[in-house]
């Protein structure tokens, strides 16, 4: 709708306070409009029924004072009439200055006069008509007998007497007589009189004036004919039936009064119709509205600006805020809705912030994972009500060696990364499609894009694939490209699903499995990873109740060209009791996951100093170095370094004697830090060798730093020296790196002699494999030492 729309428009150009004060305006406004109509309303019909009161009052008012007036004049013919008739003896000559003076009280009368028994004027105001004979006229022959009083007539023997007619108005009458009997005399006649029809103008208006009412109404006086008797000067209505049914508003007010032959007691029927104009009786309504039209918005204007006033205070804070997310959002990079930012309205760009704060990862702009997980809620919903079920899929993206990245990059160029993740996920992904980062280096992508039922599992693997092979090219960040290999777990939605934290919960499973299948892997739950954890939660929960009790060391010894015994390796074991002895590779790892490596951590170091006490006077081996494998979460692990200064304390053990075994990755973790610790165990005589040398990070720049003593070439090089000459040049680079640095190096997972042979030509001197003797309890030990 256009107004709506323009109101929307407008509300942006407006700001809180401004808005308000627009509010207060508009409100005052229609309530004033309001109580006018409703004023206007309830006064209307108070006034309508007063008005017509005082109408109904006025006609009557008028019909009573042309009633007595008329009988005032009909009293005074009849009671001269009366003294006539009683006089000893009619003078005729001394009547006529009677009826002058008569004439002259009133100005009603147009001629009085007296005619004898036969129809001759015998006396006459002015002397007018006198000897003319009225014989013939109606009031002569009915006035004989009784009183009589005629309806108006046109004059018909006066008129060329009369010069005082008002112009252009026809000259009537009225005729009021009474018979004249004189006993005493007997002499009989009529005493007649003519009324000027302009009486009733003069009663009229006497009576209006003396009510004050005398511009207010208009009045209309006909007789029984309906012909008018009197009306406005201005009037042109020609009968009463047109002054009724033709005004000039049809709301205007009416009212008839009646001067009725019962009053005058001949057959009279007048009537007076008296008209108020809408406008004059409803004026009081029109001044009250002009009144509120006046102050209404005068007092709206006043009351915006008050609010606008008292607004500004309490609006200031808002704009703040406002002010400070339009800042944010400029400086973050993804910015709000570009209208919003551009709009005035707080309120609405507050809302808009806030939603976006609940609802975004602030550092990428991606969903966050409240707002995943309504929108899973959503999709499930949705999936498990509909007849014909939409698949969908959540891939789980968890960044391999991310925490290497971080540590060593530092954290600035961390978030970089992240955040080029997210550009390359916004590259890959279309329209329709959840992009989230649930914190850390985990990314989602939730899609139903093209998942047909038939195919969706292929789909959903080859989306999967598109996902892995986006990141196989580098990402640029500021310290230069980096590769930056991902592990994905997949839930493919295709039956009933029970709620949003299952399917995260299965996506995050499916996602450490492509992990343990050595990353960049991806993986897509079904039961059987199902089971399969759960087998591994009842195996962790055995791990549990095993250490330390179930646990067993054992000791691999590592020997010199000569075959002379240096020292041992301990290789602990899991004595289960129905699967038997467990390698450390089944156990350890999830062990690491879980934390439990710090405990089998303990009893191992405990294990390995007690072995160096139980040596110690030994000839044969008190000189040997007991090697121990520290991994990367126990030697992270804030206790560490006090934890083995108590054992050494407790055990008495020759501190000397215990190397510690790390791999390349525990030294990535915090370099400062490993440093740190490893400086601090070397004072108390601990030695360090570099586990599984060559498969990892290490750079030149990091051996350098770190204070070790021993390089382990990988077993991994040494089985395949032989035949791969790529793995025989890394054993050579290891030696000489050795030299260079002056570290030892010694081969570990020597089977054969052919291998011993090309590692001591190849200047490695020292062994450790199978060739040697297998993992062995310290009693077989020294049972089978070579003498
Ligand atoms: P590792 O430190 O590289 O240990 C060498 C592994 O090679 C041992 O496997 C050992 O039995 C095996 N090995 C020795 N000589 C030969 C050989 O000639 N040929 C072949 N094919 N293998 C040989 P093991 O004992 O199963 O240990 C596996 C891994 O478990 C170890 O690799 C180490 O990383 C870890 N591990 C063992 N004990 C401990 C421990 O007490 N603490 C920690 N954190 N890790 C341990
Ligand atoms: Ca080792
Ligand atoms: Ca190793």
């Amino acid at each position: 709708m256009y107004w709506v729309e323009s109101l929307r428009r407008l509300k942006q150009h407006l700001k809180l306070r401004e808005r308000l004060a627009l509010v207060m305006g508009l409100f005052v406004l229609s309530v004033g409009l309001g109580a006018t109509a409703l004023m206007e309303h309830r006064l209307e019909s108070a006034l309508q029924s007063a008005a017509q009161q005082r109408l109904d009052f006025v006609a009557k008012k008028l019909g009573d004072a042309i009633r007595d007036d008329l009988l005032q004049r009909r009293r005074e013919v009849a009671q001269l009439a009366l003294v006539l008739s009683a006089s000893q003896e009619i003078q005729l000559d001394t009547i006529q200055p009677i009826l002058d003076k008569l004439k002259a009280r009133s100005p009603a009368y147009a001629w009085i006069g007296l005619a004898d028994a036969q129809g001759s004027v015998v006396a006459a105001s002015d002397g007018l008509l006198l000897g003319v004979s009225v014989a013939q006229r109606p009031w002569f022959s009915s006035g004989q007998a009784v009183d009589y009083f005629g309806d108006s007539h046109s004059a018909k023997l006066l008129e060329p007497f009369l010069l005082d007619a008002p112009q252009g108005e026809p000259v009537r009458f009225f005729d009021i007589t009474s018979p004249v009997r004189n006993v005493s005399q007997p002499w009989s006649g009529v005493l007649g009189a003519h009324l000027y029809t302009r009486w009733i103008r003069q009663v009229v208006e006497r009576a209006l004036v003396s009510h004050g009412e005398f511009i207010r109404f208009e009045v209309f006086v006909a007789d029984g004919a309906g012909n008018p008797l009197y009306q406005w000067p201005s009037s042109s209505a020609q009968s009463l039936n047109d002054f009724l049914q033709h005004p000039e508003d049809a709301r205007d007010l009416l009212s008839q009064g009646t001067v009725t032959s019962d009053d005058i007691g001949e057959d009279l029927a007048w009537t007076v119709a008296v008209r108020e104009s809408h406008l004059v009786a409803m004026a009081p309504i029109h001044e009250n509205r002009r009144q509120m039209l006046m102050a209404t918005p005068v007092i709206a204007v006043l009351l915006a600006w008050a609010t606008w006033l008292i607004a500004g205070s309490m609006a200031r804070p808002v704009s703040r805020v406002a002010h400070m997310a339009r800042l944010h959002a400029a400086t973050a990079g993804h910015e709000l809705d570009t209208q919003l930012t551009s709009s005035r309205d707080e309120t609405q760009l507050l809302d808009q912030a806030l939603n976006r704060l609940a609802l975004t990862d602030p550092l990428t702009g991606l969903s966050n994972r409240s707002a995943l997980k309504l929108r899973l809620s959503e999709l499930i919903q949705f999936h498990n009500n509909a007849q014909a079920r939409q698949p969908f899929a959540v891939y789980l993206l968890n960044l391999d060696d991310f925490h290497v990245f971080n540590s060593t990059k530092g954290h600035d160029a961390g978030d970089q990364l992240l955040k080029a993740v997210a550009d390359r996920l916004r590259l890959t992904s279309t329209a329709g499609e959840t992009l989230a980062r649930l914190g850390g280096d985990e990314f989602v992508v939730l899609t139903t894009v093209g998942l047909m039922d038939a195919t969706a599992s292929e789909q959903a693997h080859a989306y999967g694939d598109r996902l892995l092979g986006a990141f196989a090219a580098p990402l640029m960040v500021d310290v230069g490209a980096f590769r930056c290999p991902v592990s994905i777990g997949v839930v493919l939605a295709m039956d009933e699903v029970r709620s949003a934290e299952d399917i995260l919960t299965q996506a995050e499973l499916a996602m450490q499995e492509a992990k343990r299948l050595g990353k960049e892997q991806i993986v897509v739950f079904n039961d059987q990873l199902q089971s399969g954890l759960l087998a591994q939660a009842v195996f962790e929960q055995e791990l549990l109740e095993a250490i330390p009790t179930q646990l067993l060391a054992l000791y691999q010894p590592q020997v010199d060209q000569s075959g002379q015994r240096l020292g041992v390796e301990l290789l602990v074991r899991w004595r289960h009791a129905q699967k038997g002895l467990i390698s450390p590779a089944l156990f350890i790892p999830l062990a690491e996951r879980n934390g439990q490596i710090v405990n089998i951590g303990r009893w191992v170091m405990q294990q390995a100093c007690q072995q160096i006490c139980a040596w110690k006077d030994d000839p044969l081996c008190s000189a040997w170095s007991v090697a121990v494998n520290v991994s990367a979460r126990e030697f992270s692990h804030p206790g560490f370094v006090e934890s083995i200064q108590h054992i050494l304390t407790d055990t008495g053990a020759n501190p000397a004697r215990l190397k510690l075994e790390l791999t390349e990755s525990a030294l990535a973790v915090d370099v400062d830090e490993v440093v740190l610790r490893m400086r601090q165990l070397r004072v108390l005589g601990i030695t360090f060798a570099l586990d599984d040398f060559g498969t990892g990070f290490s750079s030149l720049s990091y051996l350098q730093r770190m204070p070790i003593d021993q390089l382990k070439i990988d077993q991994s090089f040494v089985r395949e020296m032989l035949t791969d000459a790529n793995s025989a040049s890394i054993v050579q680079t290891v030696v000489a790196l050795g030299r260079a640095l002056g570290l030892q190096v010694i081969a570990e997972g020597v089977e054969t002699e052919m291998q011993r042979e090309r590692l001591a030509e190849l200047g490695c001197l020292r062994y450790q494999g199978y060739l040697f003797g297998a993992p062995m309890p310290a009693a077989s030990l020294v049972d089978v030492a070579p003498t």
